[in-house]
Protein backbone atom coordinates (compact mmCIF):
# COMPACT_ATOMS: atom_id res chain seq x y z
CA UNK A 1 0.00 0.00 0.00
CA UNK A 2 1.09 3.79 -1.24
CA UNK A 3 1.14 6.95 0.70
CA UNK A 4 -1.68 7.75 -0.88
CA UNK A 5 -3.81 5.08 0.16
CA UNK A 6 -2.70 4.96 3.83
CA UNK A 7 -4.07 8.76 3.77
CA UNK A 8 -6.90 7.23 2.03
CA UNK A 9 -7.76 4.88 4.47
CA UNK A 10 -6.77 7.63 7.24
CA UNK A 11 -9.70 9.49 5.53
CA UNK A 12 -12.23 6.84 5.14
CA UNK A 13 -11.80 6.03 9.29
CA UNK A 14 -12.40 9.69 10.01
CA UNK A 15 -16.24 10.50 9.68
CA UNK A 16 -15.95 13.71 9.38
CA UNK A 17 -14.38 13.66 5.70
CA UNK A 18 -16.01 15.44 2.82
CA UNK A 19 -18.67 13.34 1.29
CA UNK A 20 -16.92 13.55 -1.89
CA UNK A 21 -14.37 11.35 -1.77
CA UNK A 22 -15.94 8.10 -3.58
CA UNK A 23 -13.26 5.04 -3.76
CA UNK A 24 -13.21 2.69 -7.18
CA UNK A 25 -11.68 -0.59 -7.05
CA UNK A 26 -11.29 -2.45 -10.45
CA UNK A 27 -9.31 -5.14 -11.93
CA UNK A 28 -10.55 -7.65 -9.50
CA UNK A 29 -11.78 -10.60 -10.28
CA UNK A 30 -14.73 -10.67 -7.39
CA UNK A 31 -17.54 -13.41 -6.51
CA UNK A 32 -20.29 -12.21 -4.25
CA UNK A 33 -23.53 -13.66 -3.83
CA UNK A 34 -26.07 -12.15 -5.54
CA UNK A 35 -29.35 -10.95 -4.78
CA UNK A 36 -30.63 -13.89 -5.85
CA UNK A 37 -28.56 -15.94 -3.33
CA UNK A 38 -26.97 -17.44 -6.05
CA UNK A 39 -23.12 -16.53 -6.57
CA UNK A 40 -22.85 -13.43 -9.14
CA UNK A 41 -19.19 -12.06 -10.61
CA UNK A 42 -17.87 -8.76 -10.50
CA UNK A 43 -15.05 -6.86 -11.47
CA UNK A 44 -14.94 -3.62 -9.75
CA UNK A 45 -16.58 -1.40 -6.62
CA UNK A 46 -17.37 1.60 -6.21
CA UNK A 47 -18.09 3.06 -2.83
CA UNK A 48 -18.77 6.14 -0.84
CA UNK A 49 -17.06 8.11 1.62
CA UNK A 50 -19.10 6.56 4.12
CA UNK A 51 -18.07 3.16 3.39
CA UNK A 52 -21.79 1.87 1.29
CA UNK A 53 -21.35 0.98 -1.94
CA UNK A 54 -23.09 2.54 -4.78
CA UNK A 55 -22.46 0.26 -7.50
CA UNK A 56 -21.12 -3.37 -8.47
CA UNK A 57 -19.10 -2.88 -11.55
CA UNK A 58 -19.73 -6.45 -13.78
CA UNK A 59 -17.83 -7.58 -17.04
CA UNK A 60 -18.83 -5.30 -19.64
CA UNK A 61 -20.25 -2.35 -17.67
CA UNK A 62 -19.35 1.04 -18.52
CA UNK A 63 -16.81 2.26 -16.57
CA UNK A 64 -16.75 4.66 -13.78
CA UNK A 65 -15.55 8.51 -14.72
CA UNK A 66 -13.07 9.45 -12.94
CA UNK A 67 -13.01 13.03 -10.85
CA UNK A 68 -16.64 12.60 -11.63
CA UNK A 69 -17.93 9.31 -10.36
CA UNK A 70 -15.15 8.92 -7.96
CA UNK A 71 -12.15 10.87 -6.61
CA UNK A 72 -9.50 7.59 -5.97
CA UNK A 73 -8.58 4.83 -7.89
CA UNK A 74 -7.65 1.40 -6.13
CA UNK A 75 -6.01 -1.30 -8.65
CA UNK A 76 -6.97 -4.85 -7.85
CA UNK A 77 -4.63 -6.29 -10.21
CA UNK A 78 -6.54 -9.09 -10.77
CA UNK A 79 -6.52 -10.28 -7.21
CA UNK A 80 -9.89 -12.05 -5.91
CA UNK A 81 -12.36 -10.31 -4.28
CA UNK A 82 -15.13 -11.56 -1.69
CA UNK A 83 -17.72 -9.89 0.64
CA UNK A 84 -15.79 -10.30 4.03
CA UNK A 85 -16.41 -13.29 5.88
CA UNK A 86 -18.64 -13.35 8.33
CA UNK A 87 -17.79 -15.89 11.79
CA UNK A 88 -21.38 -17.11 12.96
CA UNK A 89 -20.56 -18.67 16.00
CA UNK A 90 -17.54 -17.32 18.22
CA UNK A 91 -16.24 -16.69 21.82
CA UNK A 92 -14.94 -13.10 20.68
CA UNK A 93 -13.12 -12.13 24.15
CA UNK A 94 -12.25 -15.96 24.40
CA UNK A 95 -10.33 -15.84 21.28
CA UNK A 96 -8.72 -12.45 22.82
CA UNK A 97 -8.03 -14.01 25.87
CA UNK A 98 -6.60 -17.35 24.76
CA UNK A 99 -4.50 -15.79 22.09
CA UNK A 100 -2.61 -14.22 25.42
CA UNK A 101 -2.91 -17.57 27.48
CA UNK A 102 -0.99 -20.78 27.70
CA UNK A 103 -2.33 -22.92 24.31
CA UNK A 104 -1.97 -26.24 24.71
CA UNK A 105 -3.87 -27.04 21.16
CA UNK A 106 -1.19 -27.92 19.31
CA UNK A 107 0.23 -30.26 21.97
CA UNK A 108 0.17 -34.39 20.95
CA UNK A 109 1.30 -36.01 23.73
CA UNK A 110 0.98 -35.30 27.76
CA UNK A 111 4.39 -35.18 28.38
CA UNK A 112 4.65 -32.58 25.53
CA UNK A 113 2.14 -30.59 27.17
CA UNK A 114 3.60 -30.84 30.67
CA UNK A 115 6.68 -29.35 29.18
CA UNK A 116 4.54 -26.27 27.34
CA UNK A 117 3.19 -25.91 30.74
CA UNK A 118 6.66 -26.00 32.37
CA UNK A 119 8.12 -22.95 30.61
CA UNK A 120 4.74 -20.84 30.15
CA UNK A 121 4.50 -21.21 34.28
CA UNK A 122 8.40 -20.07 34.23
CA UNK A 123 7.81 -16.96 31.91
CA UNK A 124 5.08 -15.83 33.86
CA UNK A 125 6.06 -15.53 37.47
CA UNK A 126 4.22 -12.04 38.06
CA UNK A 127 0.76 -13.29 37.20
CA UNK A 128 -1.37 -15.05 39.83
CA UNK A 129 -3.09 -17.70 38.48
CA UNK A 130 -1.61 -19.77 35.54
CA UNK A 131 -4.22 -19.96 33.02
CA UNK A 132 -4.64 -21.59 29.44
CA UNK A 133 -6.71 -23.91 27.39
CA UNK A 134 -7.05 -26.24 24.69
CA UNK A 135 -5.77 -30.00 26.00
CA UNK A 136 -7.61 -32.59 24.44
CA UNK A 137 -6.71 -36.41 25.84
CA UNK A 138 -8.02 -37.97 22.82
CA UNK A 139 -5.45 -35.91 20.61
CA UNK A 140 -2.60 -36.87 23.37
CA UNK A 141 -4.35 -41.06 23.14
CA UNK A 142 -4.16 -40.69 26.70
CA UNK A 143 -7.24 -43.28 27.29
CA UNK A 144 -8.16 -41.04 30.42
CA UNK A 145 -8.53 -37.56 31.23
CA UNK A 146 -4.90 -35.76 32.93
CA UNK A 147 -4.99 -35.33 36.81
CA UNK A 148 -3.59 -32.86 39.50
CA UNK A 149 -0.71 -34.38 40.61
CA UNK A 150 0.68 -35.05 36.70
CA UNK A 151 0.25 -30.90 36.95
CA UNK A 152 1.69 -30.20 40.07
CA UNK A 153 4.80 -31.77 38.92
CA UNK A 154 5.59 -28.96 36.90
CA UNK A 155 3.71 -25.91 38.36
CA UNK A 156 4.26 -26.03 42.24
CA UNK A 157 2.40 -23.87 43.96
CA UNK A 158 0.37 -21.58 42.05
CA UNK A 159 -2.84 -22.51 40.92
CA UNK A 160 -3.24 -23.68 37.27
CA UNK A 161 -6.48 -24.24 35.23
CA UNK A 162 -6.67 -25.36 31.99
CA UNK A 163 -9.28 -25.72 30.06
CA UNK A 164 -9.99 -28.88 27.52
CA UNK A 165 -10.83 -27.47 23.63
CA UNK A 166 -14.14 -28.02 23.44
CA UNK A 167 -14.75 -26.07 26.64
CA UNK A 168 -16.53 -28.15 28.72
CA UNK A 169 -14.03 -29.76 30.81
CA UNK A 170 -11.08 -27.98 32.77
CA UNK A 171 -7.93 -28.87 34.44
CA UNK A 172 -6.84 -27.74 37.74
CA UNK A 173 -3.47 -28.57 39.95
CA UNK A 174 -3.71 -29.25 43.94
CA UNK A 175 -3.16 -25.11 44.41
CA UNK A 176 -6.14 -24.55 42.53
CA UNK A 177 -8.56 -27.21 43.84
CA UNK A 178 -7.54 -25.67 47.49
CA UNK A 179 -8.25 -22.23 46.28
CA UNK A 180 -11.65 -23.76 45.07
CA UNK A 181 -12.23 -25.08 48.33
CA UNK A 182 -12.55 -28.61 46.66
CA UNK A 183 -12.14 -31.54 48.54
CA UNK A 184 -13.61 -35.68 48.62
CA UNK A 185 -16.87 -34.35 50.41
CA UNK A 186 -17.57 -31.64 47.36
CA UNK A 187 -20.81 -33.09 45.98
CA UNK A 188 -21.04 -33.31 41.79
CA UNK A 189 -23.26 -30.11 41.06
CA UNK A 190 -26.73 -30.24 38.84
CA UNK A 191 -25.51 -30.39 34.79
CA UNK A 192 -22.00 -31.30 36.34
CA UNK A 193 -19.10 -33.70 36.74
CA UNK A 194 -15.98 -33.76 39.29
CA UNK A 195 -13.21 -36.66 37.96
CA UNK A 196 -12.71 -38.66 41.00
CA UNK A 197 -9.33 -40.91 42.28
CA UNK A 198 -10.37 -43.89 43.47
CA UNK A 199 -10.64 -43.08 47.30
CA UNK A 200 -13.34 -40.44 45.80
CA UNK A 201 -11.03 -37.38 46.13
CA UNK A 202 -11.00 -34.96 43.03
CA UNK A 203 -8.60 -36.29 40.64
CA UNK A 204 -7.99 -32.57 38.75
CA UNK A 205 -10.63 -32.26 35.79
CA UNK A 206 -14.17 -30.06 36.35
CA UNK A 207 -16.39 -31.30 33.66
CA UNK A 208 -19.09 -29.07 32.42
CA UNK A 209 -21.01 -26.93 35.08
CA UNK A 210 -18.62 -28.23 37.52
CA UNK A 211 -16.13 -26.42 35.90
CA UNK A 212 -17.81 -23.00 37.75
CA UNK A 213 -15.85 -24.05 41.41
CA UNK A 214 -12.83 -23.12 40.03
CA UNK A 215 -13.96 -20.27 37.64
CA UNK A 216 -15.94 -18.27 40.39
CA UNK A 217 -12.79 -18.14 42.48
CA UNK A 218 -10.46 -16.79 38.90
CA UNK A 219 -9.68 -13.36 39.24
CA UNK A 220 -11.79 -11.10 37.09
CA UNK A 221 -9.82 -9.66 33.92
CA UNK A 222 -9.34 -5.60 34.62
CA UNK A 223 -11.19 -3.41 31.92
CA UNK A 224 -7.88 -2.68 30.52
CA UNK A 225 -7.14 -6.06 30.20
CA UNK A 226 -10.52 -6.99 28.09
CA UNK A 227 -9.84 -4.31 26.24
CA UNK A 228 -6.33 -5.52 24.91
CA UNK A 229 -8.12 -9.30 24.83
CA UNK A 230 -10.82 -7.27 21.86
CA UNK A 231 -7.71 -5.69 20.26
CA UNK A 232 -5.75 -9.45 19.77
CA UNK A 233 -9.23 -10.87 18.37
CA UNK A 234 -9.99 -8.01 15.80
CA UNK A 235 -6.47 -8.80 14.46
CA UNK A 236 -6.56 -12.58 14.25
CA UNK A 237 -10.15 -12.26 12.89
CA UNK A 238 -8.67 -9.47 9.92
CA UNK A 239 -5.44 -11.69 9.21
CA UNK A 240 -8.45 -14.31 8.24
CA UNK A 241 -10.59 -11.95 6.21
CA UNK A 242 -12.99 -11.78 8.75
CA UNK A 243 -14.99 -8.87 9.03
CA UNK A 244 -18.28 -9.32 10.95
CA UNK A 245 -18.53 -12.18 13.54
CA UNK A 246 -21.29 -13.17 16.05
CA UNK A 247 -20.67 -13.32 19.61
CA UNK A 248 -22.04 -16.28 20.88
CA UNK A 249 -22.57 -15.56 25.22
CA UNK A 250 -21.99 -11.54 25.69
CA UNK A 251 -21.70 -10.57 29.18
CA UNK A 252 -22.02 -7.32 30.63
CA UNK A 253 -18.85 -6.87 30.65
CA UNK A 254 -17.49 -7.84 27.09
CA UNK A 255 -20.55 -5.20 25.82
CA UNK A 256 -18.43 -2.47 27.71
CA UNK A 257 -15.57 -3.45 26.23
CA UNK A 258 -16.95 -3.33 23.06
CA UNK A 259 -18.49 0.10 23.53
CA UNK A 260 -15.23 1.44 24.69
CA UNK A 261 -13.77 0.50 21.45
CA UNK A 262 -16.86 2.02 19.52
CA UNK A 263 -16.49 4.88 21.88
CA UNK A 264 -12.69 5.50 21.11
CA UNK A 265 -12.85 4.62 17.26
CA UNK A 266 -11.00 1.23 17.59
CA UNK A 267 -13.90 -1.06 17.10
CA UNK A 268 -14.00 -2.06 13.36
CA UNK A 269 -15.26 -5.78 13.44
CA UNK A 270 -18.99 -5.47 13.15
CA UNK A 271 -19.98 -7.25 16.21
CA UNK A 272 -23.72 -9.02 16.39
CA UNK A 273 -23.97 -9.97 20.34
CA UNK A 274 -25.97 -13.10 21.73
CA UNK A 275 -25.68 -12.40 25.38
CA UNK A 276 -24.52 -15.05 28.06
CA UNK A 277 -28.26 -16.21 29.54
CA UNK A 278 -31.20 -13.85 30.23
CA UNK A 279 -29.57 -12.09 32.95
CA UNK A 280 -26.87 -10.56 31.03
CA UNK A 281 -29.22 -9.91 28.44
CA UNK A 282 -31.59 -7.69 30.35
CA UNK A 283 -28.39 -5.98 31.91
CA UNK A 284 -27.00 -4.80 28.24
CA UNK A 285 -30.48 -4.38 26.29
CA UNK A 286 -32.57 -3.81 28.69
CA UNK A 287 -36.61 -3.74 27.27
CA UNK A 288 -35.32 -5.33 23.73
CA UNK A 289 -32.48 -5.45 21.46
CA UNK A 290 -30.08 -2.60 21.07
CA UNK A 291 -29.71 -0.44 18.32
CA UNK A 292 -27.24 -0.61 16.13
CA UNK A 293 -24.34 1.22 17.10
CA UNK A 294 -21.21 3.22 15.54
CA UNK A 295 -22.47 2.74 12.08
CA UNK A 296 -23.70 -0.76 12.32
CA UNK A 297 -20.34 -2.52 14.34
CA UNK A 298 -22.94 -3.57 17.22
CA UNK A 299 -25.77 -4.88 17.93
CA UNK A 300 -26.89 -6.45 21.03
CA UNK A 301 -29.25 -8.93 18.69
CA UNK A 302 -30.65 -11.60 21.07
CA UNK A 303 -29.28 -14.06 23.80
CA UNK A 304 -27.60 -17.14 23.39
CA UNK A 305 -29.18 -20.46 25.82
CA UNK A 306 -27.26 -23.50 26.66
CA UNK A 307 -28.87 -26.79 26.99
CA UNK A 308 -26.44 -29.46 26.74
CA UNK A 309 -22.76 -29.81 26.43
CA UNK A 310 -20.22 -30.95 23.94
CA UNK A 311 -19.93 -34.93 22.69
CA UNK A 312 -15.97 -34.58 23.46
CA UNK A 313 -16.71 -34.79 27.31
CA UNK A 314 -19.82 -36.71 26.93
CA UNK A 315 -22.15 -33.60 28.07
CA UNK A 316 -24.11 -33.62 24.48
CA UNK A 317 -27.57 -34.31 25.08
CA UNK A 318 -28.58 -37.86 23.37
CA UNK A 319 -31.69 -39.41 22.80
CA UNK A 320 -30.15 -43.53 23.55
CA UNK A 321 -27.00 -43.81 26.30
CA UNK A 322 -23.29 -42.96 24.73
CA UNK A 323 -21.93 -46.11 22.59
CA UNK A 324 -18.51 -45.52 24.32
CA UNK A 325 -20.10 -45.43 28.35
CA UNK A 326 -23.31 -46.52 28.57
CA UNK A 327 -24.47 -45.36 31.47
CA UNK A 328 -24.32 -41.90 30.57
CA UNK A 329 -26.67 -40.45 27.73
CA UNK A 330 -25.36 -36.78 28.22
CA UNK A 331 -25.67 -33.89 30.78
CA UNK A 332 -29.10 -31.27 29.85
CA UNK A 333 -28.12 -28.13 31.47
CA UNK A 334 -31.80 -27.12 31.20
CA UNK A 335 -35.03 -29.03 31.68
CA UNK A 336 -37.34 -28.64 28.53
CA UNK A 337 -39.40 -26.61 31.17
CA UNK A 338 -36.73 -24.11 31.93
CA UNK A 339 -35.73 -23.88 28.29
CA UNK A 340 -38.46 -23.01 27.37
CA UNK A 341 -39.45 -20.43 30.21
CA UNK A 342 -35.88 -18.83 29.32
CA UNK A 343 -37.04 -18.58 25.51
CA UNK A 344 -40.63 -17.10 26.11
CA UNK A 345 -38.91 -14.35 28.55
CA UNK A 346 -36.48 -13.19 25.49
CA UNK A 347 -38.77 -13.52 22.92
CA UNK A 348 -41.53 -11.65 24.49
CA UNK A 349 -38.92 -8.57 24.36
CA UNK A 350 -38.38 -9.56 21.14
CA UNK A 351 -35.04 -10.42 21.31
CA UNK A 352 -33.57 -12.95 18.96
CA UNK A 353 -32.37 -16.61 20.42
CA UNK A 354 -30.01 -18.76 19.58
CA UNK A 355 -30.15 -22.34 21.52
CA UNK A 356 -26.68 -24.54 22.37
CA UNK A 357 -27.77 -27.78 21.34
CA UNK A 358 -25.26 -30.50 20.26
CA UNK A 359 -26.83 -34.07 20.95
CA UNK A 360 -29.83 -35.11 19.31
CA UNK A 361 -31.99 -35.21 22.27
CA UNK A 362 -30.78 -31.50 22.52
CA UNK A 363 -31.42 -30.85 18.73
CA UNK A 364 -35.32 -32.69 19.23
CA UNK A 365 -36.05 -30.48 22.26
CA UNK A 366 -34.74 -27.09 20.85
CA UNK A 367 -36.80 -27.33 17.87
CA UNK A 368 -39.88 -28.62 19.67
CA UNK A 369 -39.52 -25.51 22.20
CA UNK A 370 -39.38 -23.65 18.84
CA UNK A 371 -42.67 -25.26 17.76
CA UNK A 372 -44.22 -24.31 20.74
CA UNK A 373 -43.45 -20.52 20.73
CA UNK A 374 -43.59 -19.88 17.08
CA UNK A 375 -47.08 -20.14 17.83
CA UNK A 376 -46.99 -17.59 20.38
CA UNK A 377 -44.42 -15.45 19.51
CA UNK A 378 -45.10 -14.32 15.50
CA UNK A 379 -43.40 -12.73 12.90
CA UNK A 380 -39.52 -12.80 11.58
CA UNK A 381 -37.67 -14.39 14.58
CA UNK A 382 -34.75 -16.52 12.90
CA UNK A 383 -34.71 -19.00 15.83
CA UNK A 384 -31.27 -19.99 16.26
CA UNK A 385 -29.95 -23.53 17.18
CA UNK A 386 -26.19 -23.33 17.35
CA UNK A 387 -23.89 -26.40 16.52
CA UNK A 388 -26.74 -29.11 15.27
CA UNK A 389 -24.33 -31.52 15.37
CA UNK A 390 -26.10 -34.42 16.02
CA UNK A 391 -29.40 -34.43 14.81
CA UNK A 392 -31.75 -37.57 14.88
CA UNK A 393 -33.05 -37.84 10.38
CA UNK A 394 -36.72 -37.92 11.94
CA UNK A 395 -35.93 -34.00 12.93
CA UNK A 396 -34.56 -33.06 10.23
CA UNK A 397 -38.06 -31.73 8.42
CA UNK A 398 -38.55 -29.79 11.49
CA UNK A 399 -35.38 -27.55 11.13
CA UNK A 400 -37.55 -26.09 7.72
CA UNK A 401 -40.44 -25.61 9.44
CA UNK A 402 -40.25 -22.03 11.79
CA UNK A 403 -37.50 -20.74 9.68
CA UNK A 404 -34.88 -22.21 11.88
CA UNK A 405 -31.11 -21.21 11.06
CA UNK A 406 -28.31 -23.50 12.21
CA UNK A 407 -25.45 -22.44 13.00
CA UNK A 408 -22.89 -25.08 12.14
CA UNK A 409 -19.43 -25.47 12.76
CA UNK A 410 -17.59 -26.90 9.79
CA UNK A 411 -14.64 -27.83 10.94
CA UNK A 412 -15.97 -29.69 14.23
CA UNK A 413 -16.87 -32.41 12.04
CA UNK A 414 -13.14 -32.75 9.93
CA UNK A 415 -11.69 -32.23 14.21
CA UNK A 416 -13.68 -34.77 15.93
CA UNK A 417 -15.16 -37.30 13.28
CA UNK A 418 -13.37 -40.08 15.17
CA UNK A 419 -14.37 -39.03 18.64
CA UNK A 420 -17.82 -38.69 17.16
CA UNK A 421 -17.48 -42.53 16.06
CA UNK A 422 -16.72 -43.59 19.25
CA UNK A 423 -19.38 -41.93 21.31
CA UNK A 424 -22.25 -42.19 18.87
CA UNK A 425 -21.37 -45.81 17.41
CA UNK A 426 -22.12 -46.57 13.54
CA UNK A 427 -26.16 -46.44 13.83
CA UNK A 428 -26.44 -42.89 14.62
CA UNK A 429 -23.59 -41.48 12.15
CA UNK A 430 -26.65 -40.45 9.13
CA UNK A 431 -27.39 -37.80 11.70
CA UNK A 432 -24.05 -36.01 12.44
CA UNK A 433 -23.02 -32.67 10.85
CA UNK A 434 -25.96 -33.12 8.61
CA UNK A 435 -25.26 -29.83 6.84
CA UNK A 436 -27.19 -30.90 3.46
CA UNK A 437 -29.39 -32.44 4.92
CA UNK A 438 -30.82 -29.60 7.23
CA UNK A 439 -30.52 -27.38 4.07
CA UNK A 440 -32.64 -29.95 1.85
CA UNK A 441 -35.18 -29.63 4.78
CA UNK A 442 -35.50 -25.99 4.46
CA UNK A 443 -32.98 -24.71 7.28
CA UNK A 444 -31.20 -21.45 6.45
CA UNK A 445 -27.48 -22.59 6.90
CA UNK A 446 -24.95 -19.86 8.85
CA UNK A 447 -21.45 -21.12 9.13
CA UNK A 448 -18.64 -20.45 11.95
CA UNK A 449 -15.21 -21.19 13.59
CA UNK A 450 -16.43 -21.31 17.26
CA UNK A 451 -13.30 -19.58 18.30
CA UNK A 452 -11.33 -20.47 20.12
CA UNK A 453 -12.54 -23.64 20.07
CA UNK A 454 -11.35 -23.95 16.75
CA UNK A 455 -9.10 -21.47 14.78
CA UNK A 456 -11.20 -18.63 13.88
CA UNK A 457 -10.42 -19.40 10.21
CA UNK A 458 -13.36 -19.72 7.64
CA UNK A 459 -10.90 -20.69 4.81
CA UNK A 460 -10.66 -24.30 6.83
CA UNK A 461 -14.28 -24.10 7.17
CA UNK A 462 -14.49 -23.55 3.68
CA UNK A 463 -12.55 -26.53 2.31
CA UNK A 464 -14.39 -29.02 5.02
CA UNK A 465 -17.45 -27.93 4.01
CA UNK A 466 -17.19 -29.14 0.41
CA UNK A 467 -14.94 -32.14 0.97
CA UNK A 468 -16.09 -33.76 4.71
CA UNK A 469 -12.22 -33.93 4.83
CA UNK A 470 -9.59 -32.94 7.22
CA UNK A 471 -6.42 -31.39 6.66
CA UNK A 472 -4.77 -34.76 6.00
CA UNK A 473 -7.02 -34.92 3.05
CA UNK A 474 -8.56 -37.71 4.93
CA UNK A 475 -11.05 -40.15 4.88
CA UNK A 476 -10.48 -40.42 1.03
CA UNK A 477 -13.62 -39.45 -0.68
CA UNK A 478 -14.95 -37.56 2.43
CA UNK A 479 -16.71 -38.59 5.86
CA UNK A 480 -20.76 -38.87 5.47
CA UNK A 481 -19.90 -37.31 1.93
CA UNK A 482 -23.79 -37.33 1.29
CA UNK A 483 -23.85 -34.36 3.43
CA UNK A 484 -21.34 -31.86 1.88
CA UNK A 485 -22.30 -29.03 0.61
CA UNK A 486 -21.71 -27.02 -2.88
CA UNK A 487 -19.61 -23.87 -3.06
CA UNK A 488 -22.00 -21.59 -3.29
CA UNK A 489 -23.95 -22.80 -0.48
CA UNK A 490 -20.71 -22.71 1.57
CA UNK A 491 -19.73 -18.88 0.49
CA UNK A 492 -22.71 -18.29 1.35
CA UNK A 493 -22.98 -19.70 4.95
CA UNK A 494 -19.75 -17.49 5.20
CA UNK A 495 -21.23 -14.16 4.41
CA UNK A 496 -25.32 -13.29 3.35
CA UNK A 497 -26.46 -16.90 5.24
CA UNK A 498 -24.50 -15.35 8.47
CA UNK A 499 -25.33 -12.12 7.96
CA UNK A 500 -29.21 -13.13 8.02
CA UNK A 501 -28.91 -15.55 10.70
CA UNK A 502 -28.05 -11.73 12.61
CA UNK A 503 -30.61 -9.64 11.03
CA UNK A 504 -27.83 -7.96 9.13
CA UNK A 505 -28.50 -8.75 5.61
CA UNK A 506 -29.70 -4.78 4.76
CA UNK A 507 -26.59 -3.45 6.14
CA UNK A 508 -23.59 -6.40 4.95
CA UNK A 509 -22.80 -9.79 3.99
CA UNK A 510 -23.36 -9.10 -0.21
CA UNK A 511 -21.44 -6.75 -2.04
CA UNK A 512 -24.19 -4.62 -3.22
CA UNK A 513 -25.20 -1.05 -3.52
CA UNK A 514 -26.43 -0.01 -0.39
CA UNK A 515 -24.65 -1.86 2.12
CA UNK A 516 -21.45 -1.56 3.65
CA UNK A 517 -18.14 -1.96 1.81
CA UNK A 518 -16.88 -5.09 3.78
CA UNK A 519 -14.61 -7.29 1.77
CA UNK A 520 -11.39 -9.03 1.53
CA UNK A 521 -8.59 -9.60 -1.17
CA UNK A 522 -7.36 -12.73 -1.51
CA UNK A 523 -4.54 -14.89 -3.41
CA UNK A 524 -6.98 -18.35 -4.01
CA UNK A 525 -10.61 -18.09 -5.46
CA UNK A 526 -12.67 -20.51 -3.16
CA UNK A 527 -15.32 -21.14 -6.17
CA UNK A 528 -12.51 -23.02 -8.17
CA UNK A 529 -9.55 -24.18 -6.18
CA UNK A 530 -9.05 -27.18 -4.34
CA UNK A 531 -10.44 -27.66 -0.54
CA UNK A 532 -6.47 -27.78 0.07
CA UNK A 533 -5.40 -24.71 -1.80
CA UNK A 534 -8.74 -23.11 0.21
CA UNK A 535 -7.69 -23.84 3.29
CA UNK A 536 -3.59 -22.54 2.65
CA UNK A 537 -5.61 -19.16 1.42
CA UNK A 538 -3.64 -16.11 2.57
CA UNK A 539 -5.89 -12.95 3.05
CA UNK A 540 -4.01 -9.62 1.92
CA UNK A 541 -5.93 -7.16 2.66
CA UNK A 542 -9.49 -7.00 4.76
CA UNK A 543 -11.76 -3.88 4.49
CA UNK A 544 -14.35 -2.64 7.14
CA UNK A 545 -17.03 -0.13 5.67
CA UNK A 546 -14.48 1.00 2.89
CA UNK A 547 -11.74 0.85 4.93
CA UNK A 548 -8.78 -0.88 5.34
CA UNK A 549 -8.40 -2.59 8.06
CA UNK A 550 -5.64 -5.28 7.54
CA UNK A 551 -2.74 -5.68 4.90
CA UNK A 552 -0.36 -8.85 4.80
CA UNK A 553 1.73 -6.13 2.83
CA UNK A 554 2.27 -3.49 5.21
CA UNK A 555 0.99 -3.01 8.64
CA UNK A 556 -2.12 -0.99 8.70
CA UNK A 557 -1.79 2.09 11.24
ZN1 LIG B 1 -19.50 -21.78 21.15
Amino acid sequence: MNRTRLALVALLLSTSAPAWADTLIDNVRGTTIGANGQPESFTGLLFDNAGTIVRVIHAGDKKPKPKKEYQYHVDGKGRVMLPGMIDAHAHVMGLGFAALSLDLSETTSLAQALEKIRTFVAEHPDRPWIVGRGWNQELWQLGRFPTAAELDAVTGNRPVWLERVDGHAGWANTAALKAAGVTAASKDPAGGKLERNADGGPQGVFVDTAMELVNARLPAPRAEDRDVAFATAQQILFKRGVTAVADMGTSIEDWQAYRRAGDANRLYVRVMAYAAGVEQMSLIGGPGPSPWLYADRLRLNGVKLYLDGALGSRGAWLKAPYADVPATSGLPQLSETQLGNLMSRAAMDNFQIAVHAIGDKGNAAAIGAIDDLSATYKGDRRWRIEHAQIVDPRDFARFGQNCVIASVQPVHQTSDRTMAEARLGPDRLAGAYPWKSLQAAGAKLAFGSDAPVEQADPWAGFAAAISRQGPDGQPTGGWQPQERVDRATALAAYTSGAAFAGFAEKRFGRLAPGLRADFIVVDTDPMSASPEQIRATKVIETWIGGGLVWSAEQPVK
